[in-house]
């Protein structure tokens, strides 16, 4: 167990890259998601996405109030409705802002075996999911987010 650094806007260039998809599912994995785990609970964030510890893969970590969620290699299979709620981010150090995101989505993730699993994720807790995935693509909520008029 080891607490990493979170990269921030000063290491935007590794915000920015594409993560790849996990492809070993090993020991060292695990070991990667228990860091990310004691990196996100020091940092007290809602989420922590492998490119904010400079790691360029498909993984997150999220606690969202008590419920816990690994994602690793997820794609959204179905979205309905939007909401809209302010976000912030570790990685950067800049007001939260309002954000669009998609009410509800069902999810295709994978255990750490490397196994597939769908779920359902709604309100709060899906925006978290859809602000990790984002991660992935080297989006941050501040390309997204809007001030209230
Ligand atoms: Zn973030």
């Amino acid at each position: 167990m080891a607490i990493r650094e979170i990269v921030t806007m000063k290491d935007e260039v590794l915000l920015r890259r594409i993560s790849r998809e996990v492809t070993v599912f090993d020991a060292k994995l695990k070991l990667l998601i228990d860091d990310m785990w004691d990196t996100l609970y020091k940092a007290q964030g809602y989420g922590l996405a492998a490119p904010q510890i400079g790691i360029i893969r498909r993984i997150a970590v999220i606690d969202y109030e008590g419920r816990k969620l690994v994602l690793i290699n997820p794609k959204i299979l179905k979205a309905e409705g939007t909401t809209t709620d302010y976000e912030g981010c570790l990685s950067v150090r800049a007001k939260n802002l309002l954000v669009d995101r998609h009410k509800r989505i069902t999810v295709l993730n994978h255990r750490l075996d490397g196994s597939a699993y769908k779920f359902e994720a709604s309100n709060f807790f899906a925006r978290v999911i859809q602000h990790e995935m984002d991660h992935f693509e080297g989006v941050l909520y501040i390309d997204k987010g809007y001030e209230e008029e």
